[in-house]
């Protein structure tokens, strides 16, 4: 399998972590930072730059219309993610445009964050979670990947209970992304989330292999 990564050997190596709505993700990184390994969740970030970016709000609202911003006291305050959802659904000229402005911004805090990380010498490799690894190009950065996955019915039961919304709105968002097949050709390693307690071994077993693949290489 390809090593993606042109990051700079001051850096830590980056793990990229993907897999589609539902796949436990998060669940996986979450066992990553219990060993001590830091992560950065791209799609929280993503989330959070309408908030922190006046700009991309703005823009937002100039692209897609008022009905996606939140107005408090006159002042553009935040952006109505369901609203531009629902704007980006069935749009994909919208959506990669919106994807062109929102990904840069990401890409700033991840390398503040990764370059921070980097600084500890007990740091061998930084996890970057994100569901759209692939689809972004921001697997190139990744010296390996890893991607979840889990029978799409019990993805859309996780998914539509812990998001609180429909499992029809959750299977038309499956049918937007890659497929798992296409991600695990992709990835180098593949982590099954079907049984509830399967997780923990096989992320403690990749973390071995990583330990030993990618010693020495900060
Ligand atoms: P999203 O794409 O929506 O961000 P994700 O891929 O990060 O999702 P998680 O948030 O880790 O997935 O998992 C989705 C839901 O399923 C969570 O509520 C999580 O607690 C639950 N879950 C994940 N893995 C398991 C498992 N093996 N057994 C039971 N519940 C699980």
């Amino acid at each position: 399998m390809d090593d993606f990564s042109t990051r700079s050997t001051e850096l830590s190596p980056v793990i990229g972590l993907t897999g589609g709505i539902g796949s436990g993700k998060s669940t996986v990184a979450k066992i990553f930072q219990s060993l001590g390994v830091p992560t950065f969740n791209a799609d929280e970030v993503a989330k959070s730059c309408y908030r922190r970016h006046p700009e991309l709000r703005n823009w937002v609202v100039a692209t897609f219309g008022q009905a996606c911003g939140v107005v408090e006291n006159g002042s553009l305050i935040d952006i109505n993610r369901a609203a531009l959802a629902s704007a980006v659904f069935d749009n994909p000229t919208g959506l990669n445009a919106l994807n062109a402005e929102v990904h840069p911004l990401v890409q700033l805090d991840f390398n503040r964050w990764h370059a921070q990380q980097s600084r500890h010498p007990s740091v061998e490799y930084v996890v970057r979670e994100a569901a759209i690894l692939f689809e972004s190009g921001t697997h190139v950065d990744c010296a390996r990947i890893i991607t979840v996955q889990a029978d799409e019915d019990l993805r859309v039961h996780r998914a539509a209970h812990r998001l609180g919304v429909a499992p029809d709105e959750i299977r038309n968002r499956i049918q937007r992304q890659w497929t798992d097949k296409k991600r695990a050709q992709h990835a180098h390693f593949a982590l099954d989330n079907n049984a509830e307690n399967a997780l923990l071994p096989q992320v403690l077993q990749v973390h071995e292999r990583l330990l030993k693949e990618l010693s020495g290489r900060k």
